[in-house]
């Protein structure tokens, strides 16, 4: 039944899927987080995400977006190295010969261009880097059902109710919502995080349901610092379910301390990224 198959994910959960810092550590030991996000428009998007992946703990993380963002990545988050394609043409390139990244986090604003759709598909066909896909991309692989295939397995997906209805279809309740998520992520051995007021991760029959996170978060800009949380922590070596699980916690906890300083209303994605740090003191 669906009550055997869910946990509740509190603080002592969390608490237990913590890896603490050891003294004799470098950027190294923490990963590089490489970021394909943003576009014309919406490099907030870029921006936000890389934050997530930063505040997380990431060793280094790199943003992969397009030539218009350079200047607007550099002066906005010095931490943050930027590499451009217009639009992504070599990128597979530049991870095998010169970035090496740990993980990759994809779809934050990049859009649903025919030449973006193509340059995802030829990227998923080779790639075989741990994903964390969300936004556009996931948009895309819905509109492009073969994509799905390429998908290396233990990826992370991070739909909202919307993006989940365009990968999974439409359902009846939410009893048949958890059954087609659960096929699907069995189907592509994929980690599914439905994101909404209470966010439940999905994965080998299992579901982890949330507890932290307050309706501040329905703010534009606080899925993909999510996205950029997740993929910090699996740079950092969380294996994809602990780190969706985890990450989703920890985005909520960020969000509910932020509300002691700020209505509802006040909270911006941005802040949940400031209050990040404060979440993981809360575990203490
Ligand atoms: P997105 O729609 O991609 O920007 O993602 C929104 C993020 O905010 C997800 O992590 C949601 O779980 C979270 N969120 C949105 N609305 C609420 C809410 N009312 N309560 C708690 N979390 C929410
Ligand atoms: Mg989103």
């Amino acid at each position: 039944s669906v009550e055997t198959q869910a946990q509740l994910i509190d603080k002592a959960e969390a608490q237990q899927m913590y890896k603490p810092r050891t003294k004799f550590s470098h950027k190294g030991t923490y990963g590089h987080a490489l970021m394909i996000a943003g576009s014309y428009g919406k490099m907030g998007a870029a921006i936000l995400s890389c934050k997530g992946a930063l505040s997380a703990g990431a060793g280094l993380v790199t943003a992969y977006t397009t030539q218009q963002g350079v200047p607007i990545l550099q002066s906005s988050l010095p931490e943050v190295m930027v590499m451009v394609d217009d639009f992504m043409g070599n990128v597979l390139e530049e991870i095998e010969f010169d970035l090496k990244p740990t993980v990759i986090g994809i779809g934050p604003g990049i859009g649903t261009s025919q030449k973006t759709q193509n340059a995802l598909g030829e990227f998923l066909e080779d790639n075989e880097v741990p994903l964390v896909l969300d936004a556009d991309a996931l948009n895309i692989l819905s509109k492009n059902k073969q994509f799905l295939d390429y998908l290396p397995k233990y990826s992370v997906l991070t739909p909202h109710p919307k993006e989940l209805e365009r990968l999974i279809g439409a359902w009846e309740d939410d009893f048949d919502k958890l059954k087609k998520a659960e096929a699907f992520s069995k189907k592509y051995t994929c980690v599914l995080v439905l994101k909404d007021a209470h966010t439940i991760t999905v994965f080998d029959g299992k579901y982890y349901v949330n507890n932290t996170g307050n309706p501040g978060l329905a703010t534009g800009g606080s899925g993909d610092v999510l996205t950029g949380i997740i993929t910090g922590l699996i740079a950092q070596n969380y294996d994809p379910l602990t780190a969706a699980i985890f990450g989703v916690y920890l985005h909520g906890k960020a969000a509910d301390i932020a509300i002691n300083h700020t209505a509802y209303e006040g909270l911006t994605a941005s802040m949940i990224t400031e209050f990040l740090g404060q979440a993981y003191l809360d575990l203490f």
